[in-house]
């Protein structure tokens, strides 16, 4: 009856109609505009036929994931209008099927998210199989479901569930989304048609029970949602909230409007646009690093030197992802709390049910705690994790190259010494990399794969291979004094001192660059990362930088240092960490050395500590860039967002330019050239702000 490149309508037998939702180019359903044109094509085609009833399934794997994102920053230029009568327009198309003189039931195998389930809540039941899942994540994206979603899912599973469904974005297994009420049947998947079948047919000998649906999906859900969502820069989730709780009151086309009114609004936040285009970035970064991956050698067994905090957690993370793993030591104690740390860590899942007690000691089975190089001939890849010395790490690669078969990679973990002048040390540069995990290991998302310039492509694809495996995000960067992550977090201290300097108060930064997004100020997150830690990266990089990252007085991290303090592993710091958690109360070493500055009494304001923070770390990023040690804006951002914790709804430190606007932050900048040459506009940074360059075009 219509068979188009996204669906296909035939007649199934026994007076009933299949609508198959299936990509003639193989890929997965998504609803693109070119897909709701063939719907409205084939819409109408089932309000000219008789029928008994309609099963709208999927032929791939999952019934259909939501509108075309890609299809999004060109619909955010729209003005609000246009894009509430876009989405009217569809809503009138789904509306439709509520209409049609025959019932229709949703079949759903795999995934239904976002569109995808608005269109199967848009149908009157809906069956899944036991493999289904369903859920709206458009607040992932800033945005709420603009399709009926927020009309709908509440008057079927009741508001408060619906909004809680919406602000967690994680869609729901099919068993609780039956105990919801949100699928009507869960069956075998290859029963799932049959049970759809029977279900129609019964709906057309008693016509009753589809007039009591869909007077029961029309009903305004009466109850108002309490929830209270945590304010997170993502303007979605007060939206979600205000929404619900009145349109849960309103007839459906009131409820649409304002559903429509609102996904507008969203459209036009800065906030949305960031999501979305982080979202993008990482959809582009991750088909670039599968392709890298798919080159790469499988590693067979892996090890690494050093049981130390990161050794510790790389040995341990790569035997949970089934890669037997080596740990090597020159030290029995550090072997057994190297495996003490694996074990607590992996007791915390089986404590809170994620992992089987079995599981935990064949993990732990699986990584073998060494004083030798036992089994090293047979190794595939190695990660040093010594201590941060370059003559110690550069005796120790060269000493362990030579147990290694010639085909081995050997990567080093190092936060801060170049991968070249380690590579020195070396029979096969080829075969070396930097391999920067970040602290927690098992915890933070990304790991920085640092290219030498005798690195080879195969050294790089092995390296990313393996770095996917242990479920991390792999980004490219090339060797400089802090690689891209630290390098362009020292500035910020550096403009942390500097505001110090002029007696700005270290709790009142945090606090100002907390309310900015970030999880915790600078001060707090020095105590985190060490302060020992913290002084000596920032030697190197004074010394890698020492124009724009020298010091005019000693830096407040060296002063607490000196008098043994050492941040939350020692238990003070800026800080006192001996309290509960949660708990702020400021060292009285730290306040002794804010109040000897000068009291800035005011003077200078929370816009003014935003744009002294944020603007030497947007322009080091944009170094990085211009200097290639980053390939794309997307990357750099993204090392952002997962190394550092940069607030997600900013979107990343080249979003955050592209907010502002290139020549208003050029502007900014300058007015803060009394400030030292942190704050130099580099000279293609001017040249891309004169002609009004973007980064991002999403
Ligand atoms: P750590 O002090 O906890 O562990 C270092 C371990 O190396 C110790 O167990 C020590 O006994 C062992 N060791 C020293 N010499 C050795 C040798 N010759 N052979 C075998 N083992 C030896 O240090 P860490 O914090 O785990 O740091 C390790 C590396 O990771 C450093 O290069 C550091 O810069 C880097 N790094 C650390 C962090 C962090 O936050 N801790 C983050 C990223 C990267």
């Amino acid at each position: 009856m219509f068979d188009g490149k996204y669906m296909k309508l035939e007649e199934a037998g026994d007076g009933l109609l299949g609508l198959t939702l299936e990509r003639k180019d193989g890929g997965e359903n998504v609803l693109s505009e070119a897909f709701l044109d063939e719907l409205t094509q084939v819409m109408q085609e089932l309000e000219s036929v008789s029928a008994q009833g309609l099963i709208v399934s999927s032929a791939a794997k999952h019934f259909a994931l939501g509108a075309d994102v890609t299809e999004f920053p060109a619909m955010f230029r729209l003005g609000a209008d246009e894009i509430e009568g876009w989405l009217s327009g569809v809503n009138a198309l789904f509306a439709r099927f509520a209409a049609l003189p025959y019932a229709s039931v949703s079949v759903i195998g795999g995934m239904a998210l976002g569109g995808g389930f608005e269109l199967a809540l848009a149908t009157d039941f809906r069956i899944g199989s036991e493999a289904a899942s369903v859920g709206l994540p458009e607040v992932t994206l800033g945005i709420c479901p603009g399709w009926g979603g927020t009309v709908r899912l509440p008057r079927l599973i009741g508001t408060e569930q619906a909004l809680n469904w919406m602000l967690a974005g994680a869609p729901k297994k099919a068993a609780q989304a039956l105990e919801a009420g949100a699928l009507d049947q869960v069956v075998s998947a290859d029963q799932a048609m049959a049970a759809a079948r029977t279900l129609l047919q019964k709906l057309h000998a008693d016509a009753t029970q589809l007039q009591q649906r869909r007077e029961d999906n029309r009903r305004a859900a009466a109850e108002l949602p309490q929830t209270a969502p945590a304010a997170d820069g993502n303007p979605a989730v007060p939206g979600l909230q205000n929404l619900l709780s009145h349109s849960a009151a309103l007839d459906m086309a009131a409820a649409l409007r304002a559903e429509s009114a609102l996904f507008a609004r969203l459209a036009g936040c800065d906030a949305t646009q960031n999501l979305v285009s982080v979202f993008l970035s990482g959809q582009a970064i991750k088909r670039k690093y599968r392709k890298l991956a798919a080159k790469g050698e499988d590693v067979g067994v892996a090890a690494v030197i050093g049981a130390g905090v990161m050794g510790g957690g790389i040995a341990s993370l790569a035997a949970s992802r089934g890669v037997r793993a080596l740990m090597k030591d020159i030290s029995d104690e550090a072997l057994q709390l190297g495996m003490s740390t694996a074990d607590q860590l992996l007791e915390r899942r089986v404590s809170r049910g994620r992992m089987s007690a079995e599981k935990k000691q064949a993990i732990l089975g699986n990584i073998s705690p060494q004083l030798d190089y036992a089994g090293f001939a047979s190794a595939g890849y190695v990660v040093e994790a010594v201590v941060e010395n370059p003559k110690v790490k550069a005796a120790v690669l060269s000493e362990c190259e030579a147990q290694l078969p010639e085909t081995a990679v050997l990567a080093s973990n190092t936060s801060t010494i170049s991968i070249d002048s380690l590579a020195a040390s070396l029979a096969r540069p080829e075969n070396f990399c930097g391999m920067h995990f970040f602290n927690p290991v098992h915890a933070m998302p990304l790991v920085e794969v640092i290219r030498g310039q005798a690195t080879s492509r195969e050294t790089i694809n092995t390296t990313v291979a393996l770095a996917m495996k242990l479920g991390k995000t792999p980004i490219v960067v090339g060797d400089c004094p802090g690689f891209l992550v630290n390098r362009v977090l020292f500035p910020y201290f550096n403009a942390f001192n500097r505001l110090l300097a002029d007696g700005v108060a270290f709790e009142r930064i945090d606090r100002v660059m907390e309310g900015f997004g970030w999880p915790m100020g600078p001060a707090m997150l020095a105590d985190v990362i060490g302060l020992d830690v913290m002084a000596h990266a920032d030697a190197v990089m004074v010394e890698g930088f020492p124009a724009r990252m020298g010091h005019d007085a000693t830096p407040v991290v060296d002063q607490l240092l000196a008098q043994g303090l050492r941040g939350q592993k020692g238990g003070r710091g800026f800080y006192c960490h001996d309290g509960g958690r949660g708990e702020r109360r400021p060292s009285a070493e730290a306040l002794a050395l804010s109040t000897a500055a000068a009291d800035d009494k005011g003077a200078v304001s929370d816009d003014e500590i935003v744009d002294r923070m944020m603007i030497p770390l947007c322009l080091e990023t944009a170094r990085c860039l211009d200097e290639g040690i980053v390939d794309t804006a997307g990357e750099a951002d993204t090392a952002l967002l997962y190394g550092l914790g940069f607030p997600r709804f900013r979107g990343g430190a080249l979003h955050y330019i592209d907010s502002v606007g290139a020549a208003q932050f050029l502007a900014r900048t300058q007015a803060f050239s009394g400030c030292g040459a942190l704050y130099e506009v580099p000279d293609f940074f001017r040249r891309r702000a004169e002609q009004g360059l973007r980064y991002f075009d999403h």
